[in-house]
């Protein structure tokens, strides 16, 4: 039986440096994205650069019914295989002020942030469980450890995130399963690339947007066997930005 690693959000930023860090640890990757096909192409050629493995399962996180069939299918195509190491990494921000804030706004990243992460995550403890190892890792956010003025849907989605994510853990730990969020300051991807950086920065101590690498190390340690009794925990990758 050999352990995969998904991941969601693959296609892009952190997502697309997590996938190269855990190809490089061994595992083949499954590279989950919602729309991009082109640029999931790229996360897969430069797994393939380094010499891994890895396909590409499209999927929208939020809705429920796409994410149990597609990972029906893959374990039709994977009948001896699992996957070990779950990285819930596929967000998104629509900011507005509350008083602004439309229905839309609110649910589409409440539905991909947390709903995403108990889909996902529903259907694949099943086999981490009964294979007695796991790792799962959640991408949440400064933005939901200290709370971001226009962006209370997200924050509440990314502190949600959090929560259920220590409810989890406690769970499934007598199983080996692993359960940790953590918690980006500014990172450079499309998701920032709107934001104001030479004002931001000048808050951060050191004095720098971070890179998805600097993400994708902290997954790697995450999920090795080193880190097995860190569980439950939200570890923070943000340049000493204080939360
Ligand atoms: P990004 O560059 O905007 O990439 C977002 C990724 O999520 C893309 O691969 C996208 O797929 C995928 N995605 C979005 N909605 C999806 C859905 N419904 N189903 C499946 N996949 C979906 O974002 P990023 O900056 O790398 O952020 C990654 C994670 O880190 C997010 O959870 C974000 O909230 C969190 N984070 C980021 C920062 C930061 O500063 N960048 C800070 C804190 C936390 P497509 O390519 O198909 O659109």
């Amino acid at each position: 039986m050999s352990r995969y690693a998904l991941v969601t959000g693959g296609s892009r930023g952190i997502g697309r440096a997590v996938c190269v860090e855990l190809a490089r640890r061994g595992y083949p990757v499954v590279i989950n994205y919602n729309s991009n096909t082109a640029a999931a192409e790229q996360t897969a050629a430069l797994i393939a650069a380094e010499g891994g493995t890895s396909e590409l399962l499209p999927f929208d996180v939020a809705d429920a019914k796409a994410v149990e069939a597609a990972l029906e299918k893959w374990q039709e195509k994977h009948p001896d295989d699992y996957i070990a190491v779950l990285i819930n990494n596929a967000g998104i921000r629509h900011d507005q002020l509350l008083v602004f804030m439309q229905d839309g706004e609110w649910e589409s990243v409440l539905n991909t942030t947390l709903g995403g992460f108990f889909h996902v995550t529903r259907r694949l403890l099943k086999d981490m469980m009964t294979s007695r190892w796991g790792r799962i890792v959640n991408m949440a956010s400064l933005s939901g450890v200290k709370g971001l003025p226009g962006q209370a849907n997200y924050s509440a989605a990314k502190a949600a995130l959090i929560g259920a994510m220590k409810a989890l853990a406690q769970e499934v730990a007598p199983r080996g399963i692993t359960v940790n969020a953590i918690a980006p300051g500014f990172i450079s991807t499309d998701m920032t690339k709107d934001l104001d950086e030479k004002e931001l920065k000048k808050m951060i101590p050191v004095g720098r947007f971070g890179r998805p690498e600097e993400v994708a190390a902290l997954v790697g340690f995450l999920v090795s066997e080193d880190a097995a009794y860190i569980t439950g925990q939200t570890i923070s990758v943000n340049g000493g930005l204080y939360t």
